[in-house]
């Protein structure tokens, strides 16, 4: 899947998107990651000038709750995530991309 909102390319493998995604859905407390759909860097706000981190490439979590990164927790975050995230303003429409339901 790529992500529906990112903020940039990724300046860390040159070739990923930088995609917003929400974990801890169904919890009262929703949460914000910035993953590469291909090297899996991670940010914890929406600015890749910010530090990154890697997950643990065997037992990927995600570092706020400690679930599954790619779980059933989480997804690449929708407009209505990015909002209520207070993220929307970072996503980059140009790399906006609809992924087929
Ligand atoms: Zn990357
Ligand atoms: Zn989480």
């Amino acid at each position: 899947m790529i992500p529906e909102h990112s903020i940039d390319y990724c300046p860390i493998c040159g070739g990923g998107l930088c995609g917003i995604r929400i974990c801890g859905i169904d919890t009262n407390a929703p949460h914000g990651l910035v993953v590469c759909d291909e090297c899996e860097a991670i940010w914890l706000s929406p600015s890749i000038t910010a530090p990154h981190q890697y997950p643990d490439s065997s037992n990927a979590a995600c570092p706020i709750c400690l679930a599954p990164l790619w779980g059933d927790q989480s997804r690449w975050a929708t407009y209505e995530d990015c909002v209520v995230l207070g993220w929307e303003h970072a996503i980059d429409p140009e790399l906006d991309h609809v992924n087929e339901s």
